[in-house]
Formats: structure tokens, C-alpha cells, sequence
């Protein structure tokens, strides 16, 4: 127990880095069919004007650059993104609204082996939900991670057999795959080819860390059979229930990517789990319901200095 306490410590060190439900813009959240074009900025080159603010003005990526992801997954951006189409063969991309569907090249590439893989074993096709913005950086709701176009979020839903309307993609909502009581996934929703799925990209060799809620790693591991090297990629993190998230490692023509320290050693199934399932980690107290006060978030000054320049590019 004091083991995988202590391990807990460890990941929830690490995790301030990952991919915490901050309360909005959460996969299962609503987008909206409304133009949501944001105000100009009153100061837009005052030192303290949060980075997201900035970031998330940007509405198309760094054109002329080569892609490269700069920083660490939670404190960076990204040069000459690309988009994922938003319908492949096996694909569609979920909350068009938020106009998060770009990434490093690799991550595309990822995505789209991935789906056709997914296919192949029983999941029928991928909904795409946040990857980043298009010169990534910060983002005004959903994700402390998710800046460097390495990041992205897929449904625990699979994709239909038909494309979806603009409207089902902006309202529709991701499946919750984790039991009522938290300790176990759902068996009304849960199919052994959500196991598949995850094992799929887990094998794959860009895919540094997928994080799912614990219950859900915890079917994994009752899945996995014999073959288990994979589950060690697969960690458990807070949410993560109606939606997993992959990460991929920092590619090689980015030498200012940051890599995540390596997970921690072991498969992480069993007793490792035991501190995601007690009670207070089940059921934490309620929020508080004084109005939370606006985090100040990081400044550009936070962001690796060659993100001024991503952030300027025409
Ligand atoms: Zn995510």
C-alpha cells in the first residue's frame, strides 16, 4: 500500500502536467453552431495577458514554418500544424466549434494508422474530440496539456455508420464507460472491443502514454490475457470516462520538444490501483460554492521564448 501510495504521489506529480478535467469543455461537453468569434484583446502585448488568451485567437497555424512541437505537453506550442480531415474512412472529427483538430504531423499520421488498426479489430471507427489549436499554446477551456500537437483525446463511443451532421458533432454526447459506483467499467457499455482499441494504440511505437480512468484500466488489465507489455503505456488518471487520451513522444525534428519522464515501472495492475478506489478518491467533497476565482495562467514569459514567434507568424 505505502508502494502505491507512493506511486500515486508520483503520478499525481506528474499529472499536474497531463490532462485534468478543469471543469469545462470536458469530450462529453456541447460545442455550439453559433460563430463564436472572440473579441479583439484591449492589451494584447501586455506582459501579464494570459498566453490562452493569445493562443486561443489564433484561428489558422504558422504558415511558413516546418512542423515542430516546442516546450513541454503543458507549457509550449506548435509551429506548421496540420489538420486532421474532419472525415476519413474510419474517422470523423467530434466539436468542430472549438477548432482543435491540429497537430504535428506524426500525430495525424498516428491517428489515421489508428483508425484503420481500430477497425480491424472490431471498434468501428474513431471519434477525433480536442487534439490542439492551431498554433497550439494554452487553451481557454478543457485542458492543461494538449499544447504541442502531440496530445489527443478519442471517444469511448464508436463511430457510426454514417457521417454526422454538423449539429451531432457539435451536441452529440460521448458514452460514459465507467460503472455507477466508479469501480468498474459499465458492462452495458463496455465491449471487449474498447479493450482492443486502447491495446491497439497502446502498441503503437509513437504512443508515449495513454491516460483512462482507473476503472477502466482496471478492465484492462482483466482483459489483457497473456500479452501485457502494452498495459504499462496505459495509466489511470481523474475523468477519462467518456473519452482516453493518447500522447505521443516528442518527434525528431523537434529539438526543443520536452519528453514526459518515462511511467513508472511495472504494468501498474491490481494493488497499484488500490488508491484510485478508496473512499476518498471515490467520492471527494463537493466543490466549493463560492465562484472559483480565475486561475492567471501562464504568460508568454512561461512559454519557451521561440513561441513569440509562432504566436506572431501572419
Ligand atoms: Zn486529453
Amino acid at each position: 500500500m505505502m508502494f502505491a501510495l507512493a506511486r500515486l504521489t508520483a503520478a499525481l506529480f506528474l499529472a499536474a502536467i497531463v490532462c485534468p478535467a478543469m471543469g469545462t469543455a470536458l469530450a462529453q461537453d456541447a460545442g455550439t453552431v453559433e460563430d463564436k468569434t472572440l473579441p479583439p484583446l484591449e492589451h494584447p502585448n501586455s506582459a501579464s495577458t494570459p498566453a490562452r488568451e493569445l493562443f486561443g485567437r489564433k484561428t489558422t497555424p504558422d504558415p511558413a514554418a516546418a512542423a515542430r512541437s516546442i516546450g513541454f505537453y503543458s507549457r509550449g506550442c506548435l509551429a506548421g500544424a496540420v489538420a486532421l480531415p474532419i472525415n476519413g474512412a474510419t474517422w470523423q472529427v467530434m466539436r468542430l466549434s472549438r477548432n482543435r483538430n491540429w497537430g504535428h504531423p506524426k500525430l495525424v499520421a498516428f491517428l489515421e494508422r489508428l483508425a484503420d488498426k481500430a477497425k480491424k479489430v472490431g471498434w468501428n471507427g474513431l471519434l477525433v474530440g480536442d487534439m490542439s489549436q492551431p498554433r497550439g499554446g494554452p487553451m481557454l477551456t478543457g485542458h492543461a496539456s494538449h499544447q504541442i500537437g502531440l496530445d489527443a483525446d478519442i471517444w469511448l463511443t464508436p463511430m457510426p455508420d454514417r457521417k454526422l451532421s454538423r449539429e451531432e458533432r457539435e451536441f452529440m454526447s460521448a458514452t460514459m464507460a465507467v460503472r455507477e459506483d466508479r469501480r468498474d467499467v459499465d458492462p452495458n457499455v463496455w465491449t471487449h472491443a474498447h479493450t482492443e482499441l486502447i491495446r491497439v494504440a497502446a502498441e503503437d511505437p509513437a504512443v508515449e502514454r495513454i491516460f483512462v480512468n482507473a476503472a477502466i484500466k482496471k478492465a484492462l488489465c482483466r482483459e489483457a490475457g497473456s500479452d501485457r507489455a502494452w498495459l504499462a503505456k496505459v495509466r489511470p488518471w481523474h475523468g477519462h470516462d467518456y473519452h482516453f487520451h493518447v500522447r505521443i513522444f516528442c518527434p525528431p525534428d523537434s529539438p526543443q520538444c520536452e519528453p514526459q519522464p518515462p511511467p513508472e515501472t511495472g504494468e501498474g495492475c491490481g494493488h497499484d490501483l488500490d488508491p484510485w478506489f478508496t473512499d476518498a478518491m471515490l467520492h471527494p467533497p463537493p466543490p466549493s460554492t463560492e465562484p472559483a476565482k480565475p486561475k492567471p495562467g501562464l504568460t508568454m514569459a512561461n512559454l519557451p521564448p521561440a513561441c513569440r514567434q509562432v504566436l506572431m507568424a501572419p
